[in-house]
């Protein structure tokens, strides 16, 4: 059978609508969750712990942590990077909420960096003069898919002896000179939220190299208790230590179940999103006013979003007329992000203002992020493309 006669793009509520992003899932996914739920064991079990190794071994690294969201993901990281109270965490502000809430959830401040107008990614020139001696972690995000430049931040990190987190969430399946992310800073971060390159309902990864630090986050997620539930049903004891304070941040079988038939199709996944993205570039260039993100020589880009950068000063329109014409001609655009120094919390609490970082500003007021998933077929990008078109008019 056919894998898309039953994919859930075709249940949208709108059939004429293009969101930004949208999951697909297959049948073979279905009957993945649907043989965990008659297994008799939903929770913690063997589905866990075969949905790591996959994942560990998709992105070459030697351990991953399943947790329930990316959110969680990145707590687990600061956690086990030693951030507490008083300490300061590298951050940049063009990025989901999540990344700077885990810094907060630690009781550590985030120090906001700006990035490179470009790409949009952490900019490493600015990162040495944001150190200080309470700096604990850096952390990179791989911004619509594309990754950082990790040789420049792993040399920052060693040289101050700081962690080097990446909050990996939109770049599952990308590389940067042929290494796969997930391998590249100490401690790598997913989620697999429906919007992302492959979903879980919701659900995270942690991957790293650091046999101590993958068994610290496992305990993390589980109460901070020390025996998992393996030791527990071998020794038959009753026996359990609590040795730091951890949450509930388990991922089900039946989400594991899922994730593990996800995963397989990733490089089929890939291959669509960057031959979309091939598309949209081709097109694009006739579209004075309106270019895409750049993309770094020796990078393998995931697309998770498709960012374009729209030159104000060329155009007669701003970016809101363009963003309610898209909406209105049934495209989901939208703005990622809201710089997160901007928002209300950050402000009052860390005394952040408008004028801080000019790079991510400026982006922000330009950027218009494109629909984007592996289920879009070419006559949809000609569509988003031709409205961008009339959008856009001169
Ligand atoms: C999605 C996302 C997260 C959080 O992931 P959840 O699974 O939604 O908790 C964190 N950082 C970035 C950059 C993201 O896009």
């Amino acid at each position: 059978m056919p894998e898309t006669l039953v994919s859930s793009n075709h249940v949208a509520p709108d059939a004429t609508y293009l969101p930004y992003g949208r999951h697909c899932v297959d049948e073979d996914d279905i009957a993945a969750v649907s043989a965990v739920l008659r297994s008799g064991w939903l929770t913690t079990g063997p589905a866990v712990e075969s949905f790591e190794n996959a994942f560990a071994s998709f992105v070459n690294a030697k351990h991953a942590v399943a947790v329930n969201s990316g959110t969680a993901a990145l707590h687990a990281a600061m956690h086990v990077a030693g951030v507490g109270v008083g300490d300061e965490v590298v951050v940049p502000s063009m990025t989901f909420a999540a990344t700077a809430g885990a810094v907060v959830y630690s009781g550590a401040t985030p120090v906001f960096v700006d990035i490179n107008g470009a790409d949009l990614l952490i900019d490493p020139k600015h990162i040495d003069r944001a150190i200080t001696e309470k700096t604990r972690a850096i952390v990179s995000v791989d911004y619509a898919g594309q990754p950082c430049d990790y040789d420049a931040l792993r040399a920052i990190a060693s040289r101050h002896g700081l962690t080097l987190i990446a909050d990996a969430c939109h770049s599952l399946g990308a590389k940067e000179n042929g290494r796969l992310v997930g391998s590249l800073a100490d401690l790598n971060c997913f989620s697999f939220h429906p919007v992302k390159q492959m979903t879980t309902g919701e659900g995270g990864m942690i991957t790293t190299d650091d046999p101590a630090m993958a068994e610290k986050m496992r305990r993390f997620r589980n109460h901070g208790i020390s025996a998992d539930h393996h030791q527990r049903t071998d020794s038959a004891s009753w026996f359990y230590e609590i040795t730091d304070l951890g949450y509930n941040y388990r991922l089900t079988d039946i989400q594991c179940a899922l994730g593990l038939s996800q995963l397989k199709k990733i490089p089929k996944w890939l291959a669509r999103r960057r031959s979309i993205a091939e598309l949209y570039a081709s097109e694009l260039v006739a579209l004075p006013g309106v270019s895409p993100l750049s993309v770094r020589p020796d990078v393998d880009h995931a697309y998770h979003l498709y960012v374009v950068e729209l030159d104000l000063d060329r155009l007669s329109v701003g970016r809101r007329e363009v963003f309610e014409a898209m909406r209105k001609a049934g495209i989901g655009v939208n703005v990622h992000y809201i710089p997160v120094h901007l928002h209300p919390l950050y402000r009052e609490r860390f005394s952040t203002v408008p004028g801080d970082l000019p790079v991510t500003q400026r982006s922000y007021e330009r950027i218009l992020s494109l629909p984007m998933f592996p289920t879009m077929c070419d006559a949809d990008v000609q569509r988003v493309v031709d409205a961008l078109r009339k959008a856009c008019k001169t």
